[in-house]
Order: C-alpha cells, then sequence, then structure tokens
C-alpha cells in the first residue's frame, strides 16, 4: 500500500486525539485511555487499519468482530439485502404494525430452533434479550400464583453488562463486589468440570453439590440460566453436557424454567446449529444474538414455548411486559433473513469442522511454551490459555505486525474466526497467535 499523505497523517492524528479525550470504548479508563487501532475499511477476513504511526495495515480478523461475522465483511448478499430494505424502510415502531422482515425472521428462526421454541420476541441487543428472558420466568412464575425471584446458574458464565444480565454472570467477572446493594443476588452453583467428558468422580461431586444447593432455593428459583458447553466471555470454558443434563433434570423436578443463552454459542460456532443440541431436552426459553445479522446490526432475539408464553399472558399484567423503541428493526431483520438464508445455503458443519481442524493443528504448538497452561479448541473456537493475565496490547502488537487482529482478554488468547476464513489464513491466525504470546509471554 502507498505511504500516508501528509493531510492523511494529520486527519490520522486528529482523530486518535479526538478519541482519547472523549470517546469511551469497552471497559475502558478517561484517565489511561487505550491506544486503540483505526480501521477504515473491512472487506472478506480482513481489516484495514492503521497503525499508531499512521502505516496502513490489512489484518485478518481472528476475532469475527466479537463473535458476529460469520462471513466476514461486505457480503454481497448482506449488503444486497441491506440495500433492498433501505428501500423500502429502515425503521418503522413495532407497537400496532408488522412487516415482512420481521416475521419472515421470526418464521426461520421458529423453524432452526429446538422443538417447542414457537414465540418470538425480537430485541436489539443480546443483554437486552437477557432481561426479557428474566422477565419471561418470573412472569410465568407470577402468573401461576408463584412470586419466585432468583436465578440459578454456574460460576464462570456471562450474559451481558446491564443490571440483571451482570447478576446472574461470574460473581468475580461480573464485578458483583462494585455493585453490592444494586445488582440481585442469585444462586451460583460450582463452576462444572472442564471438558465434554470429563472425569466421572468431579462430574459426579459437582452434581452433589449442585443438588444439594438447588434443593435448599427450590422454592424460590424461577429459572436456571446457562451458556450451553462453552461459557464465552467469562473464560471459554468448555463443560460437559452431562452436567447441562443435571441442571436440566434438577430444574423440571423443581419446577424451574430452562433458559439456554446462546448469544455466543448459536449459529454453529461450537460445530452443532446449537451447542444445547448435545442433550436431549430443549430448553423453555432460548436467547440468540451476535451472530443474528452476521455481525451487520445489533439484533438478538428471545424464543419461548407455547406453554411459556400462554402462561406469561395468563397473568395480571396480560402479556409480556417489554417493548423496546427498535424492537423488529426492519432493516436489521432483513440482514438476519440473508445471513440464516447464507448459513443454510452453505454447508455450514462441514466449513465448522475444516476450521476446528485447523485450529487444533495450528494451535498445538502453543502447547509447548511455558508461559501456556492449555490449549482447546470446540467448533471455530481456539483458546490458548496462560498462567498469567495477557500483556493485552504487546500481544495485540505482535499479532498485528504478523498480519492477524486479536482481542485476548485476562488469561486468555484466543480466536473466533470468520467460517468463511479459508486455509492460508487460518494458518496465518494461529501461527500469529502462537507466535505472539511467544514473543510476548516466552
Ligand atoms: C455477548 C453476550 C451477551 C451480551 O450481548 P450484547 O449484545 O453484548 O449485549 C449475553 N450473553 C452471552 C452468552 C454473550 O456472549
Amino acid at each position: 500500500m502507498p505511504a500516508p499523505k501528509p493531510d492523511d497523517t494529520t486527519a490520522h492524528e486528529a482523530l486518535l486525539a479526538f478519541d482519547r479525550a472523549h470517546v469511551w470504548h469497552p471497559y475502558s479508563s478517561a484517565l489511561s485511555p487505550q491506544d486503540p487501532y483505526v480501521v477504515e475499511s473491512a472487506d472478506g477476513v480482513r481489516l484495514r487499519v492503521r497503525d499508531r504511526d499512521g502505516t496502513p495495515r490489512e489484518v485478518v480478523d481472528a476475532m469475527s468482530s466479537w463473535w458476529c461475522a460469520l462471513h466476514g465483511y461486505r457480503v454481497p448478499e448482506l449488503d444486497a439485502a441491506a440495500r433492498a430494505q433501505l428501500g423500502r424502510m429502515s425503521h418503522v415502531m413495532f407497537g400496532g404494525l408488522t412487516h415482512e422482515p420481521a416475521v419472515g425472521l421470526a418464521r426461520r428462526l421458529v423453524d432452526l430452533a429446538p422443538d417447542g421454541l414457537e414465540h418470538v420476541f425480537l430485541a436489539d441487543s443480546g443483554s437486552v434479550s437477557v432481561e426479557v428472558a428474566m422477565k419471561m420466568a418470573l412472569q410465568w412464575h407470577l402468573a401461576a400464583g408463584r412470586p419466585r425471584t432468583r436465578f440459578l446458574t454456574v460460576r464462570g458464565g456471562y450474559h451481558g453488562d446491564t443490571l440483571n444480565p451482570m447478576s446472574v454472570t461470574d460473581p468475580v467477572g461480573g464485578m458483583h463486589a462494585l455493585f453490592r446493594g444494586i445488582l440481585p443476588e442469585h444462586v451460583f452453583a460450582p463452576r462444572p468440570p472442564s471438558g465434554l467428558d470429563p472425569d466421572g468422580a468431579a462430574l459426579a461431586a459437582w452434581e452433589r453439590e449442585t443438588r444439594a444447593l438447588f434443593a435448599a432455593h427450590a422454592h424460590e428459583v424461577a429459572g436456571v440460566i446457562v451458556e450451553p458447553v462453552l461459557q464465552g466471555a467469562g473464560g471459554m470454558h468448555v463443560w460437559a453436557p452431562a452436567a447441562l443434563t443435571v441442571l436440566h433434570d434438577l430444574a423440571r423436578e423443581h419446577g424451574a424454567l430452562v433458559i439456554h443463552d446462546e448469544i455466543a454459542t448459536g449459529f454453529h460456532r461450537t460445530g452443532p446449529l446449537w451447542a444445547g443440541q448435545r442433550v436431549d431436552t430443549p430448553p423453555d426459553i432460548l436467547t440468540v444474538g451476535k451472530a443474528l445479522t452476521g455481525g451487520y446490526l445489533t439484533l438478538a432475539a428471545v424464543l419461548c414455548t407455547r406453554e411459556v408464553a400462554e402462561g406469561v399472558s395468563r397473568g395480571a399484567a396480560g402479556g409480556l411486559m417489554h417493548g423496546p423503541t427498535f424492537m423488529g428493526n426492519p432493516l436489521a431483520c432483513a440482514v438476519a433473513s440473508a445471513n440464516l438464508d447464507l448459513l443454510a445455503s452453505r454447508d455450514t458443519p462441514a466449513e465448522v469442522a475444516r476450521i476446528e481442524a485447523g485450529l487444533r493443528e495450528g494451535l498445538s504448538a502453543a502447547a509447548e511454551l511455558a508461559s501456556v497452561t492449555e490449549v482447546r479448541t470446540l467448533g471455530a473456537v481456539g483458546v490458548i490459555e496462560l498462567r498469567e493475565p495477557v500483556r493485552v496490547a504487546e500481544v495485540t502488537a505482535a499479532a498485528v505486525a504478523r498480519g492477524v487482529w486479536v482481542r485476548p482478554f485476562r488469561n486468555l488468547v484466543y480466536t473466533m474466526p470468520p467460517y468463511v476464513t479459508d486455509d492460508a489464513d487460518l494458518a496465518t491466525i494461529t501461527s500469529a497467535l502462537v507466535e505472539a504470546v511467544a514473543s510476548a509471554h516466552g
């Protein structure tokens, strides 16, 4: 690429200066702001960024932009869907009105969802969909004359950043101590043992403890909420379908609903369409988000069974008490439908299996590094776990220098690449991650 022109450099510096002085980034400090890269455009699996000094670079996106951009960027089918919808209407209110984009998307979601999930609430972000799922469970119990007010979950989870999703997120990772007295206090079972097929004794011990805890709180537990089989932002922890089955059984035994939060895991990220497909029973409520629009626009959805929907509606309130301004946004719904059609038109399970094999092979060298405790892969997710917190700026810079965009957190350097990442780009991602960890941590 050509060297930047002087006015480019000035504009680049001015942009960064205003950003530092005025713009919040995720989990950021206004006193010591992070040093972001400026991204100018993106195409396929590549982002065009500028270094701190303005040098343009192309980097392969190992993050799918926080797990959303399944087909990469500027996807012709999704661009066309957005353009076509812009020519009709980008937004109208959903109170008293309906439209084909929302109904078409709901039809697709009901079709794809586990059996029995027939009612769709279209929300505007993942956290809001978790709020709605929790309200559904609370209203369902209220309507039946059982005012249960708590949720049971496992440690290590992540369900979003608004207050209720935070309250069922891991107490440490979810900063419960910081917000003591404000967050509702829910019931936390231990984190289930690691791996799809953990040691039987560890699983039995976990089950004993969880059974006792559930029994002690059964009268007040409205629902169980978990990320099936893979905890995402809570620590990229893989856990056993057998433990999920235990939670389903306990919920049924004690009259609680089961909520699967598949905002991170849905749409094949762990291999199957839904991570929760690995257990025999479907959830009562399902949340989806992140990859729903292929990373184009913010949109999420909550699906529930007829029993839950009708139960909620029999209550004194006469319906589900939620209705965001941008509910069912037509532009987002149209792109989401195009995204789901595109996923279905490809052999997505085979694409994910290919990526899983490439990640397993390419990341295996990291297991030899002194700084690394474990390397794990599940579907299109590859994780390098370190002994110590990641030196984020150093690892990121080392990966960018090797042509890869990565955003580590805590002690984890991980990738969730777009499903369309070809074998050569996948090899670029895995070698950059291994080398970046080696150069920053040894
Ligand atoms: C990202 C995420 C959320 C929150 O979604 P936002 O769109 O960021 O509000 C909730 N649950 C899970 C499992 C997630 O990964």
